[in-house]
């Protein structure tokens, strides 16, 4: 039987076509919606997380089924291809090193938006077409967010790998220098909407807007980064938004992009929040390096402090009835959440009530903590937020501090001078007895020392938190 080739029959099956990629495209925002709603909550991340993934999967599959045949096999080739490298870099990452592979993802979120309007500009060029003035402005929008991204990442990811100091950069002049560039690269985005898309205004606009996006990254200090690269994520997805505009209204993109946008910056705010800082402050105030400063077992300006070994820690939690353990980055170091559980296992089958204190931001990323704990298989039911953890603290006999630093400082509570004063932390210091594992009496991220370590009822105990967790195991067993 011949093809009903007539117009009207191909007409109807492309928009057919249209509707039924709509449709999955729908479907897909739904797997969206429903998976960031899932990672509300460590017992549902895992699958929300699935869910998410088989959304991204839908909506890459209709836009390839939709796609011209003869781009296919180059457009599979990427897929492989960015599939492959995506994988290997998931694998191969070390849990402490994610927040700077979170930064290059967003990074180069914003570099394809880039890329992708920018051939669309040049494809209708070449054509001899002219875009709407609508479709060219979210053009350069797109490509002053997306170049925006791309830089401040790069710049993010450097910072936060070491590679690039964490101390903040201020230029002289530095937020007027800023808000220039941001007028002038707003005006030459409306020079390309309102004048027909000039190729000269999108050739100046793209090292502008890249050079922008080093300007607002390097005066942030390393213990501010995290936050900037919640930013820029939400960056990334305004500026997908964007170029769903550019591409067809693609409604996958300008779904996702919106969601990413607006999670984004949802988990900045709750991030400032849980410092007790406003975004200006973070974005301006320079505080803190990557840098830790102080050597095992010395004094911080002349002050003593008391130490103790693993048996003392041992005999300490053999004799308590309440325990609560209070991770932070160092946990995550010396990949000690697995010791951790089998310590707390120990204590509660001996009759301890063992619960874990987990601040906000400690880590480098929020959720840092309950993603490791969740790891070891720690039951959910004994994590306490911070607003628990401080209505329980006083009733525990043992606080048992593993690598936090920042987020168990007291000087928060009341040192007005403190970089740090006003975040809210858990306040081990109230505890009955308060033990410190980590290897020296350096600094936490925001570079500040900690009026803990010299406290009356602190005991530190020196050397890598995993090692000392299983010499304690091993000194309780004995007992
Ligand atoms: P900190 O960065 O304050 O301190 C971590 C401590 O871990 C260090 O002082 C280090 O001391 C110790 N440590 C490192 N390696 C080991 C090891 N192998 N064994 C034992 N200890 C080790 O961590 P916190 O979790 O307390 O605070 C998080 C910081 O990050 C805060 O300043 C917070 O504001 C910031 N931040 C976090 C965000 C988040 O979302 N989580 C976002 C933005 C900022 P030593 O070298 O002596 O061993």
């Amino acid at each position: 039987m011949t093809p009903d080739l007539t117009p009207i029959t191909l007409l109807a099956q492309a928009a057919a076509a249209d509707a039924a990629r709509d449709i999955a495209y729908l479907l897909a925002a739904f797997c969206f919606i429903f998976g960031i709603k899932r990672l509300r909550s460590p017992k549902t991340a895992r699958a929300g997380n699935a869910l998410a993934s088989v959304g991204m999967a839908l909506a890459i599959l209709a836009t390839l089924l939709h796609a011209d045949p003869g781009a296919l096999p180059l457009a599979l080739g990427a897929v492989v291809l960015g599939s492959g490298i995506g994988a290997v870099l998931a694998l191969r990452v070390q849990m402490t090193q994610m927040p700077q592979m979170v930064a290059l993802f967003n990074g180069f979120g914003g570099l394809a938006s880039v890329l992708v309007v920018t051939g669309e500009w040049a494809q209708a060029r070449t054509a001899g077409e002219t875009l709407a003035g609508a479709v060219l402005l979210m053009v350069g929008l797109s490509a002053l967010i997306g170049c925006v991204t791309f830089s401040g990442s790069i710049v993010a990811a450097g910072k936060l790998h070491g590679a690039i100091s964490g101390a903040p950069v201020r230029l002289p002049a530095q937020i007027a220098l800023n808000i220039a560039g941001v007028v002038v690269a707003l005006a030459l985005v409306v020079v390309l909407a309102g004048w027909a898309g000039p190729g000269w205004a999108l050739a100046l606009l793209v090292p502008i807007a890249l050079a922008l996006g080093v300007a607002l990254t390097v005066p942030i200090g390393g213990a501010d980064m995290p936050v900037m690269v919640s930013l820029l994520n939400s960056y990334s997805g305004l500026a997908a938004a964007a170029t769903g505009f550019v591409v067809d209204y693609n409604l996958a993109l300008i779904v996702s992009g919106a969601l990413v946008g607006a999670s984004g910056l949802i988990l900045t705010a709750i991030m400032c929040k849980a410092m007790n800082r406003s975004l200006a402050n973070v974005l301006f105030a320079g505080v803190g390096t990557a840098d830790s400063t102080g050597a095992a077992g010395t004094t911080a300006e002349g002050r003593a402090v008391k130490s103790a070994d693993p048996e003392d820690l041992a005999i300490m939690l053999d004799a308590a009835r309440r325990v609560m353990i209070v991770p932070g980055y160092g946990m995550a170091v010396a990949q000690a959440q697995h010791a951790v559980r089998e310590l707390a296992d120990v204590l509660t089958a001996r009759g301890v009530t063992v619960m874990y204190g987990v601040h906000p931001v400690a880590g480098r990323m929020p959720g840092h903590m309950n993603v490791l704990l969740a790891e070891a298989d720690v039951p959910y039911e004994q994590l306490l937020d911070l607003e628990q953890a401080n209505a329980e603290i006083e009733t525990c006999d043992v606080a048992l501090v593993i690598g936090a630093n920042d987020v168990v400082n007291p000087a928060a509570r009341h040192d007005a001078t403190s970089p740090i004063f006003g975040m809210p932390i858990i306040d081990v210091d109230k505890a009955g007895a308060c033990f410190v594992l980590k290897r020296s009496l350096g600094a936490g991220y925001a570079g500040v020392q900690n009026e803990l370590f010299f406290a009356d009822r602190t005991l530190m105990v020196f050397g890598d938190a995993k090692q000392t967790l299983q010499k304690t195991l091993a000194a309780l067993k004995e007992l």
